[in-house]
């Protein structure tokens, strides 16, 4: 299997290559064409298989069609950490050089003032860690019903770090008419409770 057979665009495909990579790793194998047909997905995956590629790549071609308003972010991916979620801008930038998606970046610990400032412009892709991003909607700053697409990554780490109470209500405020992703290296009671909630008839990718 090759990144060519998964539906992906030319510009993707570009992209891709300019990386190197040059066949996708199983969580993209498998994720990928299911992402891009719209469909929920369970990834079941640890960190080093790939699978930020396995949701960023499919976004990137959902999202290159249509504009952001502001205020109301297209797409939102929930990290644990400023550090995910770093890592996971940085993966736009790489896959999304031939495309003009515009992101933002929520986290902790840098003014807001310039969070603020990108979310009123209108962003494609909303990268946030829960904390930052429930303290902007509580403000006011930020509406969450334009959102289409939700990925939850490392849901497991986000229960350690008593993140789910925050990310239902999260869930709660986006349109029930989703594409939604949850990514977790393990599926303890809490997550599939979680999954079970928020995810409509999703596959399951383990790896
Ligand atoms: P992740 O599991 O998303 O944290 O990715 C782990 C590492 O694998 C990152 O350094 C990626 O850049 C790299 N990577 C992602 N996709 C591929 C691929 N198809 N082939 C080789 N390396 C990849």
């Amino acid at each position: 299997m090759s990144f060519a057979d998964l539906g992906l665009s030319e510009e993707l495909l570009r992209a891709v290559g300019d990386t190197g990579y040059t066949d996708p790793t199983p969580i993209q194998a498998s994720a990928i064409p299911s992402v891009l047909m719209m469909r929920d997905i369970i990834g079941v995956a640890q960190t080093g298989t790939g699978k930020t590629a396995s949701f960023v790549l499919p976004m990137i071609d959902i999202l290159a069609h249509g504009r952001a308003r502001a205020l109301m972010p297209r797409s939102l991916i929930l990290e644990p950490t400023r550090e995910l979620a770093a890592q996971v801008a940085e993966n736009f930038e790489i896959y999304g050089k031939y495309h003009k998606l515009s992101m933002a970046l929520l986290i902790g610990g840098v003014q807001m003032g310039d969070q603020v400032k990108a979310l009123e412009k209108g962003v494609d892709v909303l990268i946030a860690t829960p904390g930052r991003l429930m303290d902007l909607f509580g403000r006011g700053k930020i509406l969450l019903n334009g959102c289409s697409m939700l990925v939850i990554d490392e849901a497991d780490r986000m229960l350690d770090m008593g993140f789910i109470p925050d990310i239902e209500e999260i869930c709660t405020k986006l349109p029930k008419q989703r594409q939604t992703l949850l990514f977790s290296a393990t599926m303890p009671p809490p997550i599939k409770k979680l999954a079970d909630k928020f995810l409509s008839n999703p596959k399951t990718i383990e790896v």
